[in-house]
């Protein structure tokens, strides 16, 4: 059997390979490594050198792969006393001190988690999820933790709820780049606050208009902090609110129904939400049929296709003459959940009518919040909201 010298394929300078090891049927590489003695202890925490030697250790980690067999590295290190940081581990350069992967398989992870999920790269490797996790957590703090907001003019605050119900985390958004700023758990109140108060004076007083949702908590705290700047009330959070008013009548007229009509009426949620552009062909004669069945699912199917045209208007006066249309043919529709919502327009119509200085199109709230559903689906399993956080902002880390 020829002999391959692995120590070509080991570049940490500061260890040196004391023994190798191969067993070709558990698929096992098996290094030993030791300090180099030619070079001086170094500090890992504040890189100085030392000379003082407190103890001696040794631990395993895994390193690349060689072909397929996984490559395990026992290596000996010394912990020091360093004139600055007190008793250390010494940095080899090989590893992080908590970490059990060396340096390059680390980065190597932090590639793969580029495409694919952590669980997916964990299999991959034959890795423990939680490593994977670690490492890629640890990545991302570094990068993301605290990074410079800027001075952003138009915000955007959007919520998501978490798996759990009234679980919720506040994601602000610079709504020209679309980069997210900041991820806040909760949306209360205070979530907002927290972001204004980590905002200077000044950077406060850069921002121009806020969109969000028609949510007092939220409202309170804008108020509050950036007191110049206005509310805008897209169309985006308008209308899924109105979303939740069709659904009310929806599960109410099903309640009604005759047999035949619970039939049409079951499982076309979504055909009354969507838009009507994005109905599938066979969608389109259910939506007929359960429109012409009942009446007041169309009166609110028309009212939200209606509704939307409010954010077409460029003249605050405009603008207004079609709200109160839009809140009196509501009233005119005797549907009571239908009438409350015209209410909640009314008092809310300043944020609305802000629109027309301040256009924040929908589109980019709708895209922004349909990448996170995606992150969403894809971190399945994480109850870290940190971690969570961190990766929505990691995704919308191009965004300049
Ligand atoms: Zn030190």
């Amino acid at each position: 059997m020829s002999k391959i010298e692995l120590k070509a394929f080991f570049e940490f300078c500061r260890v040196r390979i004391v023994k190798q090891a191969v067993n070709i049927k558990s698929k096992l590489v098996f290094l030993k490594a030791k300090p180099d003695e030619r070079y001086k202890p170094v500090c890992h925490n504040c890189k100085g050198h030392s000379d003082s030697i407190h103890s001696y250790h040794e631990r395993t980690v895994r390193d690349m792969s060689i072909f397929e067999s996984k490559t395990l590295i026992q290596y000996s290190y010394r912990k020091i006393r360093c004139l600055c940081c007190g008793i250390v581990v010494e940095d080899l350069a090989l590893v992080d001190p908590t970490v059990r992967v060396t340096k390059r398989l680390a980065s190597y992870i932090l590639d793969l988690c580029r495409f694919m999920t952590i669980k997916e790269v964990a299999k991959h490797l034959s890795l423990d999820w939680k490593t994977v996790k670690d490492i890629h957590k640890r990545y991302l703090q570094g990068s993301f933790s605290h990074e410079d907001v800027g001075y952003p003019r138009l915000l955007a605050i959007d919520e998501i709820s978490l798996k759990k119900r009234h679980h919720y985390l506040t994601v602000i958004i610079n709504w020209e780049t679309g980069r997210v700023l900041w991820v806040g758990e909760g949306r209360k109140y205070e979530t907002l606050k927290g972001f204004f108060d980590s905002l200077t004076e000044e950077q406060r007083n850069a921002i121009q208009a806020i969109a969000i949702d028609m949510w007092d908590p939220y409202i309170k705290a804008v108020k509050e902090s950036c007191p110049e700047a206005a509310i805008v009330f897209d169309q985006f959070h308008v209308v899924k609110a109105f979303s939740k008013v069709i659904d009310k009548v929806r599960n109410s007229e099903y309640r009604k129904a005759d047999k035949e009509g619970k039939e049409v009426i079951k499982g076309s949620k979504y055909l009354l939400l969507k838009n009507k552009d994005n109905l599938l062909e066979e969608e389109k004669p259910k939506l007929k049929a359960l429109l012409k069945l009942n009446e007041a699912l169309t009166t609110v199917y028309i009212l939200k296709d209606y509704l939307k045209k409010l954010w077409q208007y460029k003249y605050a006066n405009c603008a207004k003459r079609f709200l109160n249309h839009w809140c009196c043919l509501a009233e005119e529709s005797k549907i009571r959940p239908v009438m409350a919502f015209a209410k909640t327009l009314k008092r809310y119509a300043y944020g609305i009518i802000n629109h027309c200085k301040f256009p924040i199109h929908t589109s980019r709230m709708e895209g922004i919040n349909n990448k996170i559903k995606v992150i969403k689906r894809k971190a399945y399993g994480f109850h870290d909201v940190e971690y969570f956080s961190l990766i929505i902002k990691s995704a919308f880390a191009h965004c300049n």
